[in-house]
């Protein structure tokens, strides 16, 4: 098969240079490939290099290895199937900047205690329903309107995210926003990114619109998402090659081992091993280079 070397730097760094590339194109030319000649998705940000009859699981450790240490994503994939018409993303410090939860918590004065137990359940060593539950208890009483103030002051979407979606939509795409938090964001986010749909746990309410300090059973977790990537794919009669899924968590691993192509974006080291790719330094549109979508080509929504 035609395995496919992609370069990602910072968007603004722009550090790919001819250095890399030659570092890079000595390295495959020592374990015997013939790589084709760089083809540039975004100059000096992006580069697709094709490795001919080359195995992927192959080639992943010889360009990790010639570009250890630089501020450079690799990736390394099958040339076929590349672009993709089933996005699955995770939404907390994936899609947007923050874990909803703890900003929540926040508006109580109860982040240090909320957002410790975030952290544990996101790097996998507490269960992700019981953690979710007893965090969800700590938030009783939070009305809507602190709630409302918690989205539009504190929830950002992360630098790419419209473009992603957009993009991939424009091209035929499904675009699906499955979270393990709650409906309340998600309904939100799914618009102000363009999702098609969104999927997440409900906070239960009292009559006056406080919530009671309850979710919703069954609790939404790791294998949640996977089923979702999975329904969606069989629904729409997708190939699993022709599926992404995206998170940083470890409720996310699951669909990321699931999916065609598994993204473990800025995410906790347990997500990074287990992922296709990793993305660190570049940001949501690197999804898209990913998908060998040149810079022009990306939809931008004013
Ligand atoms: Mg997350």
């Amino acid at each position: 098969m035609t395995a496919v070397v992609t370069l990602i730097a910072d968007p603004t760094r722009r550090s790919l240079d001819d250095d890399v590339l030659a570092s890079l194109g000595q390295a495959l030319a020592d374990a015997g490939f013939a790589p084709a000649p760089p083809v540039w998705l975004s100059p000096g940000e992006a580069v697709d290099i094709a490795v001919a009859r080359a195995d992927v699981a192959v080639v992943r450790p010889v360009a990790e290895v010639a570009l250890d240490g630089m501020p450079i994503d690799v990736a390394v994939q099958p040339q076929a199937n590349r672009r993709k018409r089933l996005l699955v993303a995770d939404m907390d410090s994936t899609i947007i900047g923050q874990e909803c939860i703890d900003e929540l918590a926040a508006a109580l004065g109860l982040r240090e205690e909320v957002s410790a137990i975030t952290e544990r359940a996101m790097r996998g060593e507490i269960e992700f329903a019981a953690a979710l539950r007893e965090r969800a208890a700590m938030l009783a009483g939070l009305g809507p309107d602190e709630m409302e103030a918690v989205l539009r002051d504190r929830i950002t979407l992360n630098l790419g995210a419209h473009t992603l979606v957009a993009t991939m939509r424009k091209n035929g795409a499904f675009t699906a926003l499955v979270s393990g938090g709650f409906t309340f964001f998600t309904s939100r986010i799914r618009a102000r990114a363009g999702f098609d749909m969104d999927q997440a746990n409900v906070l239960l309410t009292d009559d006056e619109g406080k919530l009671t300090g309850l979710v919703a059973e069954p609790v939404l977790g790791r294998a949640a998402k996977r089923e979702a990537l999975q329904a969606l794919t069989a629904a729409r009669g997708f190939a699993t090659a022709e599926t992404m899924a995206v998170g940083d968590g470890a409720n996310d691993l699951a669909m990321i081992e699931a999916a065609g192509l598994g993204v473990a974006f800025r995410a906790k080291p347990a997500v990074a091993e287990q992922a296709d790719v990793r993305i660190t330094h570049g940001d949501l549109t690197a999804l898209l280079f990913l998908q060998g979508y040149q810079r022009a080509e990306f939809i931008t929504p004013t």
